[in-house]
């Protein structure tokens, strides 16, 4: 939900699913996930798959929210670092992704009025690369990644470490995602200004919130 669009300052994307769509690259993390499960249980991959989709649907059921991949893996057993160390040496995101004039063109005349941040679930080096390829590295302010506090979104915690890293009232923020339960219940809930997407174009809302000219 959008309050009041004057005050904003602060945007706060997040980045799989938001500033790039990609299906191939989300089945190969998800993918990951699975076979890291059987990896370390010593099963076969059709059970691991099995037990990901059973923790994923009693985390939806306990806690009325979906739950990030990572949060699922946790839910089995594997710690956040293992995760994403996995991650890092199984994901090429350079197999998918390109640089992208509209979004660099989005994100851009949006760095000219507000200061752009990144907060998400993904891992320091694959966000460094798929940024780079996307071409937008050198606009955001700072990363936040699971380095940060290694708990996934969505945490309240980690939430308000980002925010009074970040600094300023909650109006002064905009949080940008495209899973409302992950990326903007909680920031929501805090007083910041939402908007969720579903694909790199609806990013023009922002501008045209903002009177901004791409
Ligand atoms: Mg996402």
């Amino acid at each position: 939900m959008l309050k009041d669009i004057h005050k904003i300052r602060s945007i706060v994307f997040d980045l799989d699913g938001t500033l790039y769509v990609h299906d191939e690259l989300a089945a190969d993390t998800y993918e990951c996930g699975v076979l890291l499960v059987a990896r370390e249980r010593g099963i076969a991959v059709g059970e691991a798959r099995e037990l990901v989709k059973n923790a994923e649907r009693g985390l939806i059921e306990n806690l009325e929210i979906t739950p990030s991949l990572t949060r699922i893996c946790f839910e089995l057993g594997i710690e956040a670092t293992e995760f994403h160390r996995y991650l890092k040496t199984q994901i090429r995101p350079e197999q998918y992704l390109d640089y992208d004039p509209v979004l660099v063109a989005l994100l851009d005349s949006l760095h000219d009025q507000c200061q752009l941040y990144l907060y998400t679930n993904n891992n320091l080096a694959l966000t460094g690369q798929i940024l780079t390829l996307l071409g937008v590295a050198d606009l955001f302010q700072r990363l936040y990644t699971i380095e940060f506090t290694w708990r996934p979104k969505p945490d309240a915690e980690a939430l308000e470490f980002v925010m009074c890293d970040i600094g300023g009232p909650p109006e002064s923020f905009l949080f940008v995602g495209d899973r409302y339960d992950i990326d903007l219940r909680l920031p929501d809930a805090r007083g910041c200004s939402t908007l969720q997407i579903s694909e790199v174009a609806d990013l023009l809302q922002i501008h045209k919130l903002m009177h901004i000219i791409p």
